[in-house]
């Protein structure tokens, strides 16, 4: 998939976008989902979610679990790394291991773990362009 720039203006195109960009995700694909609280990764996140059909409910920020499982048609782990305090502690968590094993990572907040991003990642920056629209540009680091 090419690099590419999206606006949604509601969270249901956040959604409908996630779900869209799963259809080119495949195991080992790390996405990197970058942006200001309330930006809409975890809406993404949800609609990737719903594409390997694991329940958009089931999907929240994982905040304070640091590393969400979902089973869906594949596996699908969501870090949020907000509260990482060091790359040490990423590594005690066993990051790694997720990112070079099965299933499809999805990290919000990577830069707090820029150090321990694989080179071959998808990196998804959003941003806020209004009170009901977001600007989405993906790139792909490969
Ligand atoms: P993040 O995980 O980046 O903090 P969330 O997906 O949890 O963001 O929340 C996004 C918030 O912004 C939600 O309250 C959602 O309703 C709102 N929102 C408004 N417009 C959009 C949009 N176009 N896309 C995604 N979320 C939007
Ligand atoms: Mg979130």
């Amino acid at each position: 998939m090419k690099n590419a720039v999206f606006n949604t203006a509601s969270p249901q195109e956040t959604l409908a976008l996630g779900a869209e960009m799963a259809k080119n995700m495949a195991s080992g694909d790390v996405i990197c989902l970058f942006g200001d609280l309330g930006a809409g990764k975890t809406h993404f996140v949800k609609g990737v979610a719903s594409a390997f059909g694991i329940p958009e409910k089931e999907v929240d920020s994982p905040t304070f679990v640091l590393i969400q499982e979902y089973e869906g048609t594949l596996p699908l782990y969501h870090f949020d790394a907000y509260r990482i305090a060091s790359l040490e502690e990423a590594r005690r968590l066993g990051m790694e291991e997720y990112f070079y094993g099965d299933g499809i990572c999805l990290i919000e907040w990577p830069e707090r773990i820029a150090g321990l991003l694989p080179e071959q990642r998808t990196e998804v920056h959003f941003s806020h362009t209004g009170p009901s629209s977001r600007r989405v540009e993906v790139l792909h680091k490969y």
